[in-house]
């Protein structure tokens, strides 16, 4: 009877200790708008005060990427590089530089599929003003003579930035959201921030878990239903990025014209309705989402295996079908 009391004893004191030692982390959330993008972010903490700290890094992490890149901004840093452009190299924030660099290597890697002189194109598109519409071909094939990205003047001294020929503009609306994303993960991890999710707009980061330890669970849209889900992904510490037609478009005669351009004509490209991207880099993740969307579901996913970064990637078609890298399943959910 003694031992039983004694064991009960043990046990409550053991409880009571257990609950000490690991106070209730408590979810926190905040939406804004960055990016022309509804940013969510969802943080673990047991510490309001970091919570909202860390909360305040991750909106700040995404404010200050915008006005570095934003195009129709006068005073961003890509405004000074594209007003200079056939002038004068343009001296540019570290954060401008090494997204400029990595999009330039990427470029290579994705043989021209991601290009980030796509600027002009888009503008003849209209994507970025109130009336989008399909350019006259000769248009789209006049502005296709300025963008060879691998004329692009990188000096890394003086940390400047040269476009070569007038008019050549550079967009880095394929980039920056990601680079932004692994900035936000790194002011989180600094501030000793365990479990977190950011979502801008189908960008998406997980750190570490859910409050009851299971993973956090992405879901991928259905390209063709607004209101349905593709497929469910799950992952720790990694960015899980989607591209889609689904995001920015118009109609026109029936054809949907959207936001992701096949460098090689000029047209928005027709083999992938989604794309999925799983690796650690949220950067590259993202210029991935956009350039293996170019380059369609066979030889999107043939790329992806061969780039050891990308531990999975995901495209969808048009007509639903579904295409993976070998290991997709290990991080697809059940829902
Ligand atoms: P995302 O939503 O990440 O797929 O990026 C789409 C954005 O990237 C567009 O709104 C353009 O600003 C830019 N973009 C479009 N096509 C390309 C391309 N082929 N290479 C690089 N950037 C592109
Ligand atoms: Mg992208």
């Amino acid at each position: 009877m003694r031992k039983l009391l004694v064991l009960v004893l043990a046990l409550l004191l053991f409880s009571n200790l257990s609950g000490c030692a690991e106070p209730e982390q408590i979810k926190y959330d905040r939406d804004f708008f960055a990016m022309d993008t509804y940013i969510a972010c969802q943080v673990l903490s047991a510490d309001e005060k970091l919570a909202v700290k860390a909360l305040d890094a991750v909106e700040a992490a995404f404010m200050d990427i915008d006005r570095l890149t934003n195009r129709f901004e006068q005073d961003s840093e890509i405004s000074a590089i594209n007003q200079n452009a056939g002038i004068a190299p343009v001296k540019v924030s570290e954060d401008v530089y090494s997204m400029v660099e990595i999009a330039l290597e990427w470029s290579d890697k994705t043989d021209g599929a991601f290009n980030i002189l796509i600027g002009d194109v888009m503008d003849l598109w209209g994507f970025g003003s109130d009336q989008p519409a399909v350019p006259a071909e000769a248009a789209l094939a006049e502005a296709l003579t300025r963008t060879d990205y691998h004329k692009i003047m990188l000096d890394q001294e003086n940390l400047t930035i040269y476009l070569p020929e007038k008019g050549m503009v550079m967009d880095l609306g394929g980039v920056a959201k990601g680079y932004a994303t692994d900035k936000a993960v790194a002011a989180l991890k600094e501030m000793g921030i365990e479990n977190a999710l950011i979502n801008a707009g189908g960008n998406v980061y997980v750190l570490g878990s859910r409050a009851d330890g299971t993973p956090w669970k992405v879901g991928v849209q259905d390209p063709r239903d607004p209101e349905g889900i593709k497929a469910v992904l799950q992952g720790e510490n990694t960015a899980i990025i989607s591209s889609g037609d689904y995001q920015r478009y118009f109609e026109a005669d029936g054809i949907r014209y959207h936001h992701i351009i096949d460098p090689a004509d000029g047209y928005p490209a027709r083999a992938s309705a989604g794309t999925t991207i799983i690796m650690k880099s949220a950067t590259i993740a993202d210029i991935l989402s956009t350039s293996l969307f170019v380059k369609g579901p066979v030889e999107g996913i043939k790329l992806a295996e061969e780039f050891d970064e990308v531990d999975a990637a995901m495209i969808i078609t048009a007509d639903g079908k579904i295409f993976g890298t070998k290991n997709l399943n290990d991080y697809m959910a059940e829902n």
